[in-house]
């Protein structure tokens, strides 16, 4: 994927964005971002936006903060079993 604005190339990295859903703002963690070295553009894709969104529905944090990689790592409904 080309960076929008410089069309050099961008990387994917580990970062942190917010986003807006149902006019909540949350933050999420740990999440792939896409960032330009060139223009230090940050990037979040639409698949990350959407993956969030599923999750936040599940996962979210009381404080609105989304931990993007221990969704996917499916980590925190076992943590939370252990903790039962
Ligand atoms: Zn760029």
């Amino acid at each position: 994927m080309k960076c929008i604005k410089c069309h050099n190339t961008l990387h994917t990295e580990t970062g942190d964005f917010s986003m807006t859903i149902n006019g909540k703002t949350i933050k999420v963690i740990n999440a792939p971002v896409l960032h330009c070295k060139t223009c230090k553009s940050v990037i979040i894709s639409d698949e990350v936006k959407e993956k969030a969104k599923e999750f936040s529905e599940v996962y979210l944090y009381p404080d609105n903060t989304l931990d993007y990689a221990e969704c996917e790592a499916g980590t925190v409904m076992s943590v939370m079993n252990l903790l039962l």
